[in-house]
């Protein structure tokens, strides 16, 4: 019983540690973004987001500094160490992105789908089977968040 209950904690922190994050429950979706902002913003070569409903997802002590390079987006940073910590979009009403790679156990949640496929890196080959489309997954994610 105990154990269950552990295991469907999501939880995760920042690079140096200052900044955690928890969520009583497992994210509706989990996306590989291949954009250019979400690369610069991950210094990844590809970003991998887990998504949450708003009022699932607590950061403690807060959420760190918040920056907007484009308009309708909006991501925050630890301020000592620079790692992603949520990310939000207009297009994306109540949910809140947060990069798989700050999960204490990523490997419990799969990519269901890649999105903006159209702008990978062209030597970055990702052998699945997994829903591909071009540009961005809106409707998927929106429709997967309810
Ligand atoms: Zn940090
Ligand atoms: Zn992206």
């Amino acid at each position: 019983m105990k154990k269950e209950k552990l295991e469907q904690t999501v939880s995760g922190g920042c690079y140096c540690g200052a900044i955690r994050f928890r969520s009583a429950k497992a994210p509706f979706t989990v996306s590989y973004c291949h954009c250019v902002d979400c690369r610069r913003a991950t210094g990844a070569p590809v970003a991998v987001f887990a998504a949450f409903k708003d009022e699932d997802l607590t950061f403690s002590p807060n959420e760190g500094k918040q920056v907007t390079v484009n308009t309708g987006a909006s991501r925050s940073f630890c301020p000592d160490c620079g790692s992603p910590l949520a990310s939000r979009f207009d297009y994306l009403p109540g949910q809140t992105y947060v990069a798989i790679g700050i999960f204490d156990h990523p490997e419990a949640f799969a990519p269901k789908l890649h999105s903006y496929d159209s702008q990978r890196i062209d030597w970055l080959h990702i052998d699945d089977d997994l829903e591909r489309l071009a540009t961005t997954s809106r409707d998927k994610l929106n429709e997967s968040s309810e």
